[in-house]
Formats: C-alpha cells, structure tokens, sequence
C-alpha cells in the first residue's frame, strides 16, 4: 500500500513518512491531502544545484593585455591560444600586463571600474 490515513511512502527514499513530511501540492493533486509524492526532505535534496552559469565563471582566468596602447580584460581558459589569436588578428605586439589565475568572477568589476576608459568592446584607453 502506498499511503494511507496517517501517511505514505515517498516516491523517492520508499520510506513510510507521515503527511507532515510532504508539502501541499497544486489543487490537481490526485494524491489524498493534495501532499507531493516525494517527501520534503527528497524535495529538497533534489533542488539544490549549483547554477551552470556560476559554475562555468569559477573556472577561467583573468587576464589583461597591452596592444599599441590599448588594453583588454578578458577571461579565458586557454590564455596561450587566446594570445596567438589576437597576435594572428593584429598587426601590433601583444603583451600580456597581469593574469590574475581563476577569478573570471572579477570580470565584470573590472570593467565597471574601467568603464570611463572604455574604448571598443573588451578594450581599454587609459589616456
Ligand atoms: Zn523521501
């Protein structure tokens, strides 16, 4: 039996767990007492997730880069392959000024910082 007066196995863990145990469900719940067929703490297991997008931001590095007095802030993973593509698209010498290893979290405050010396997408005039 899967639920009676008093409670039900949850749909997840199989355990017997009491109507307390479930939170309330939409008005088109089948199930008696309008509860969710998995138990609040399956529930709650199985939305904790770290959001793809924060994840993703965690892992590159910040890096900047001097070119015939512009800069750039950008974040890479790859710094090496990143360098050999703006020197293959670029008439000038590219340098590296700072990479600051794993924080591509700082990207968006670096620009907002730079904002008045913006000059063209990642780039940057300090003068
Ligand atoms: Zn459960």
């Amino acid at each position: 039996m899967k639920y009676d007066d008093n409670g039900r196995i949850c749909n997840r863990c199989e355990e017997y767990k009491t109507w307390d145990n479930y939170h309330k469900q939409g008005s088109n719940s089948r199930s008696p007492h309008g509860k969710h067929a998995i138990c609040k703490q399956c529930r709650s297991k199985a939305y904790v997730h770290v959001p793809r997008t924060a994840h993703r931001e965690q892992e590159g590095d910040l890096y900047m880069l001097e070119c015939a007095g512009y800069y750039k802030i950008g974040i890479t993973t790859n710094l090496e392959s990143r360098l050999k593509h703006y020197e293959t698209h670029n008439p000038h010498p590219v340098t590296v000024v700072k990479v600051w290893p794993g924080r591509a979290d700082l990207e968006r405050d670096v620009h907002d910082m730079l904002g008045a010396f913006h000059h063209k997408g990642e780039w940057f005039q300090p003068n």
